[in-house]
């Protein structure tokens, strides 16, 4: 195994691939926004268990923030995330600054239609298109066999996965489970900005989401269970939901009852932090 380096430039990235691919290793890519938790560090232990070589990559994509949204105060700690990373074993960061994802006059986006236009992209309007422009670039910037994206962003996931078979993009999409706090909460970069107060309470989520899958299970008519847990996640202090919704896994359209591959999707405020999370159904 040679040393971990990080590399700030396209060319150097696909410098630092080739020569992999010299020495015929396989390359597993994980992309990230950075501030790691156990999560993202679950992607990489993933990624090193199928390739000789794990590239992570961090970069704060300002395409997928909205005008109102956290991107000026979004959690960066590159040197934290290093430690992390060598930690675990992967091989290479590759952290470009702004100028180099998105120089002067770069106009291309990446629309995926369809999936991408409920849920998170009903609430986020231009959210999926900064994805899917920014994960294209990534793909094609390192080429990896394979690439690992989190079941906690399923419909990122799912779009990520269209997005590829859509485009031809030669590598493999392989998706890993929700990691969860011990009290069942979504490991998030965006938890760090939940006070201790606001971090006790937002342990009724999973609560309430296990609750609600357990009674969609039997395939009873889902708007009035839903009510019902949109009541008790206001009750718990939520001040917003933005939905919470039983949807089909491939279509992320709104099924009235689960079936075969159902999940329940939530979007909801603790204050002014937005946390979202998904559990299947059947
Ligand atoms: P982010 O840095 O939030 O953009 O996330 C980078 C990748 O890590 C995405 O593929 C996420 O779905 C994944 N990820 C984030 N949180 C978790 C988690 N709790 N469990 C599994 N994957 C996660």
């Amino acid at each position: 195994m040679g040393q971990f380096e990080i590399v700030r430039t396209v060319a150097d990235l696909r410098a630092q691939v080739a020569q992999y691919r010299r020495s015929g290793a396989s390359v597993g890519l994980v992309p990230t926004m950075g501030a790691l938790h156990d999560g993202h560090l679950t992607l990489v232990r993933s990624a090193k268990l199928d390739n000789a070589r794990v590239i992570a990559t961090i970069f704060v994509n300002p395409k997928q923030f909205g005008p109102t949204e956290d991107l000026s105060r979004y959690p960066r700690d590159e040197a934290a995330d290093v430690a992390m990373l060598k930690e675990v074993g992967a091989d290479l960061l590759f952290a470009p600054d702004l100028g180099e994802m998105y120089p002067e006059g770069f106009s291309t986006s990446v629309s995926v239609g369809g999936i991408s236009q409920h849920l998170e992209g009903a609430s986020r309007l231009q959210f999926f298109n900064g994805v899917a422009t920014v994960v294209s670039k990534l793909l094609l910037q390192a080429v990896p066999d394979r690439a690992y994206f989190g079941e906690k962003d399923f419909q990122q996931l799912q779009v990520v996965r269209r997005m590829v078979r859509d485009l031809n993009i030669p590598v493999t999409i392989v998706a890993v489970p929700t990691i969860r706090e011990a009290d069942g909460l979504a490991m998030s970069s965006r938890n760090r900005y939940l006070s201790p107060a606001q971090r006790k309470m937002a342990s009724a989520l999973p609560q309430i989401m296990h609750d609600t899958v357990t009674e969609l299970r039997g395939g009873s008519v889902a708007a009035p269970i839903i009510a019902n847990a949109k009541g008790r996640l206001h009750k718990a202090g939520f001040d917003r939901v933005d939905y919470l919704e039983l949807c089909d896994e491939a279509t992320l359209q709104p099924i009235p009852a689960a079936r075969a591959s159902s999940r329940l999707f939530v979007a909801a405020y603790v204050g002014a932090t937005r946390l979202i999370d998904n559990w299947q159904v059947i």
